[in-house]
């Protein structure tokens, strides 16, 4: 086993947990055996949300420009410590490191904007009547939980954890099964940048332990990241008692294609949504609408498809549970009639023979009805279909229940906002293949994609993670008397 066993963070400690359930974390590049990840029980639980609770009172009371230093040095340490994350990210997850590098950046982005929080919540004052004011300010909620997915190990921790915990909150992440080794390195790196202890606390787990948190009274707020299937039953779960919840869920992202789109552009586009991260990205393109005749550009994205080499510049998919899923997609669209293009299966890697890889797949002339159509594969496969309007090709896109992404090519500035205004998806690019917001702007989609109101990063994430204190205050014995006073 390459790295000791994961134990639990809690109170500033690695804490043992108090079962002996545990599972393997394996690299999917390789096969090898990193370590162990335990199954915490309710109680682990519990310990974490008491150190958490004990931490509240004097965190909360930190002004905002001094909670915010801490989240200056840790960006100073994940700019220090890049090489070492970025390697640690490839190993549990899979991706190139080129990609993990990308991945650290966009971290030490998130946090450059939880260090920009105290401009943000300055409250407001409102003059009411002579000496009596209105005023607001955001107040922290508590102890607040984020359960985060395999396919992001720093990205989306990063997403929730700076900003929760500069507003004033004390957080228990729970780490995907899958990938849990980078948030061990997230805890010592807060706590290197003088974070004090019970602030950030990890709980390892699965279910039992996803359950315990939307059950927890003492836990305010619930932040979720994953499938759309489990953000639904967490979302029912945490809001059942009470609680504030953000589900963010799965994608099936539409790229409509226009036939004057610039081709090479356009390919290249393409090609690096759907095959990035090894297609596990809730942005990726995943399925692509051309409308009108864009055989110039299927074949450059042909072209470019066969340039992504397993192993070299691509990716593996998180385990063998997933590369038999994603094959199993595309044997199921060649059964039911679509032409694979560029075939991704059965891919074997020299010397990772273990590893689970798949290669970039295009699927040309699928039907709306077929799965490759409607469902999220989670790998480097795009499913070409084709319309004559785009009306046609918005009929699809919006017939899908998802709405992370959608995107368009085309140099028709008209075109391009009669889909922004049209699409339903809460994310859209113009000639753009991967159109994540930046802050301060906010990540999140709609429809399926995303249970509850606002967004999970930027300015929108204020809300969520702070409640409004409403204060009125009369100071001056002359002020005018009116109904509310
Ligand atoms: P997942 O839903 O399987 O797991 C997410 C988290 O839920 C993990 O921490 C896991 O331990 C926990 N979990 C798993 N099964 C559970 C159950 N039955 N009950 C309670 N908790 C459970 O997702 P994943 O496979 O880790 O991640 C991939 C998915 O995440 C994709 O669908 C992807 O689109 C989505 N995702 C969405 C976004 C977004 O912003 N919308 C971002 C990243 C990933």
């Amino acid at each position: 086993m390459k790295y000791p066993a994961i134990q639990n963070f809690i109170g500033g400690k690695i804490t043992k947990v108090s079962t002996d359930k545990k599972l393997d974390v394996i690299s999917p590049i390789d096969g090898t055996l990193l370590s162990t990840v335990p199954m915490s029980s309710a109680k682990d639980l519990n310990d974490a949300v008491m150190a958490a609770k004990a931490a509240f009172p004097a965190w909360s009371k930190t002004p905002i420009k001094e909670r915010v230093q801490v989240f200056f040095r840790y960006k100073t340490l994940l700019e220090k410590n890049l090489k070492e994350l970025a390697e640690l990210c490839s190993e549990e997850n899979g991706k190139t490191y080129g990609e993990s590098v990308a991945e650290i950046e966009k971290c030490i982005e998130l946090t450059e904007f939880a260090t920009s929080l105290p401009q943000l919540v300055t409250g407001e004052v409102l003059e009411v009547s002579r000496g009596v004011e209105c005023r607001t300010e955001h107040v922290p909620l508590g102890v607040v939980a984020s359960i985060v997915p395999f396919n992001f190990p720093s990205m989306v921790p990063n997403w929730t954890l700076p900003n929760a915990i500069a507003l004033g909150n004390c957080m228990i992440m729970k780490p995907s099964e899958k990938v849990p080794l980078s948030c061990v390195r997230i805890a010592e790196l807060l706590k290197e940048a003088g974070l004090p202890d019970g602030v950030f606390n990890i709980v390892n787990g699965d279910v039992e332990i996803v359950n315990a948190i939307c059950d927890h009274p003492d836990i305010e707020a619930v932040s979720f990241v994953g499938s759309t299937k489990i953000a639904k039953i967490v979302y029912q779960r945490a809001t059942s008692n009470y609680k504030r919840c953000l589900a963010l869920g799965g994608a099936k992202n539409h790229l409509m294609v226009l036939p004057d789109a610039k081709v090479d552009m356009t390919a290249s586009n393409v090609v690096a949504s759907m095959s990035g991260c090894a297609g596990q990205r809730c942005m990726a393109a995943s399925a692509m609408i051309g409308v009108g005749n864009v055989d110039a550009v299927i074949s450059r994205i042909c072209e470019e498809a066969l340039k992504i080499i397993p192993g070299k510049n691509l990716g593996a998919v998180i385990n063998k549970e997933s590369k038999d899923r994603i094959e199993q997609y595309i044997a199921d669209a060649e059964k039911q009639g679509a032409k694979i293009l560029v075939d991704g299966r059965k891919v074997v890697v020299e010397g990772k023979e273990k590893g689970t890889y798949v290669g970039p797949t295009v699927i040309d002339h699928v039907t709306p009805e077929m799965s490759v159509a409607k469902e999220e594969i989670f790998g480097p496969v795009i499913s070409i279909m084709r319309t004559n309007t785009i009306d046609e090709a918005l009929a699809i896109e919006n017939a899908n229940p998802y709405g992370n992404a959608a995107s368009v090519f085309t140099q028709n500035g008209g075109a391009a906002r009669y889909i922004i205004d049209n699409a339903s998806a809460g994310m859209i690019g113009v000639n753009v293949g991967v159109p994540v917001p930046r802050e301060p702007f906010s990540f999140g989609g709609w429809n399926e994609s995303k249970f509850g109101v606002g967004d999970i990063t930027g300015k929108s994430s204020i809300e969520f993670w702070t409640k409004l204190k409403k204060s009125t205050t009369k100071w001056s014995a002359e002020a005018g008397v009116n109904w509310m006073s």
